[in-house]
């Protein structure tokens, strides 16, 4: 993708694998890590000419596993093909028992502008019955370095976790906007098929949160961080102003990226090319010199719109109707009048004529409503 300025890196290395978790990753294998940082140098090897991106995005798997080491070793290795300009946004994902003095230092000499912080609760329960490895004081200790250090900071919250009531999740919010961070991510607890999370559910051991009490969690979690001044600018993603999340706004606004690493998919508009998922398979192909791809998945014209019109939908600004054709070639009415209107009937979605957006009740519901329009 010669025209790309954003880059994702997937790092799949963990210390264990939590309950829920069903990510590329493999959990105590620091023995491929050599060879891992070998394979993404060959894999760099398939640019044909060195990319200027506006955001870069270290994800995995647990990036700052790496180190201080580890993290200078992987931009040593970037430097050469892949360039943030001046002003780009640059996040590492990072757990909180990993951010120390020494790991921010290097964080900022690689020219680190954000940490995005696998907190998921302040609850000691909350962390417990999720298999996180973090106490709440982790993740008070690792904000309060990484804000001091000049860096944007953001959290991700859990909801609807084994156990969890939304007493427990308002006790959440109100010690995560105390925090003071710049931008708040909130997720559904989902049970993935594969995860211990699931088996031991089919055992009848742990019982997920009631539908409605979930939707009460995360109407709580809207209200609370908007009264605590955070924009809810996407179902998931909340920020204060300025603080919104560049490399994941590429991403709704479909713009082509690069990314490297097991299981990383990258997009040119109409083709996402995802790696082979399989740490151990993508390093042996990738050192082999032979092909790693996992999966190519290419869309017509129109499917490639339609899935526009979804990303763009999960962004509380909606879809505005004359950049949405000038994008994609499409008009939102031929692709979704009938969805939209059944929408606007059931006080889902709103239209002006000129912008179409989800409501509140909308947005709750939103994972429900794509099928109509894809
Ligand atoms: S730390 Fe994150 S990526 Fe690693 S297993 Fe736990 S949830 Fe998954």
């Amino acid at each position: 993708m010669p025209d790309a300025r954003h880059a994702y890196v997937h790092i799949p290395f963990c210390r264990h694998r939590c309950g829920y978790c069903d990510f590329t990753l493999v959990a105590g294998r620091d023995d491929l890590l050599a060879a891992y940082f070998s394979a993404l140098g060959r894999e760099l090897e398939r640019l044909q000419q060195p990319l200027e991106l506006d955001t870069l995005y270290l994800g995995g798997g647990t990036p700052s596993h790496l180190g201080s080491d580890g993290l200078r070793r992987l931009f040593s290795l970037f430097a050469p093909t892949c360039r943030p300009v001046a002003a780009a946004e640059v996040t590492v994902e990072a757990n909180p028992l990993d951010v120390t003095d020494e790991w921010v230092t290097a964080v900022k000499d690689c020219g680190v502008t954000r940490v995005s912080l696998g907190a998921q609760s302040l609850a000691a329960a909350t962390l417990a019955s999720l298999d996180r490895d973090h106490t709440p004081t982790d993740v008070r200790r690792a904000t309060d370095l990484l804000l001091a250090a000049g860096l944007t900071v953001s959290i991700d919250l859990m909801t609807a976790t084994p156990g969890q009531t939304p007493a427990a999740v308002a006790a959440d919010l109100e010690a995560i906007t105390a925090l003071g961070t710049q931008h708040v991510s909130v997720y559904c607890l989902t049970w993935e098929p594969g995860t211990a999370f699931a088996s031991q559910r089919r055992k009848g051991l742990l019982r997920p949160v009631p539908e409605e009490t979930e939707r009460a969690m995360f109407e709580l979690a809207i209200d609370h961080l908007e009264a605590a001044g955070y924009e809810h600018y996407e179902v998931s993603n909340f920020a204060r102003p300025g603080g919104r999340c560049r490399h994941n706004e590429a991403y709704w606004d479909c713009r082509p990226w690069e990314a490297f690493g097991p299981g990383a998919a990258r997009f040119n508009g109409r083709t996402r090319i995802t790696n082979h998922r399989s740490t151990t398979t993508w390093i042996k192909r990738m050192l082999a010199a032979e092909d790693a791809t996992g999966e190519v998945e290419t869309m017509t014209a129109e499917e490639a719109a339609r899935e526009r019109l979804v990303v763009g939908l999960r962004r509380r600004a909606g879809v505005s109707r004359k950049a949405f054709t000038n994008a994609s070639g499409f008009s939102v009415d031929e692709l979704a009048k009938a969805a939209l209107a059944r929408w606007q009937r059931a006080g889902l979605a709103e239209d002006d004529g000129e912008t179409v957006c989800l409501t509140r009740a909308g947005l709750l519901v939103s994972d429900s409503l794509w099928a109509e329009v894809l």
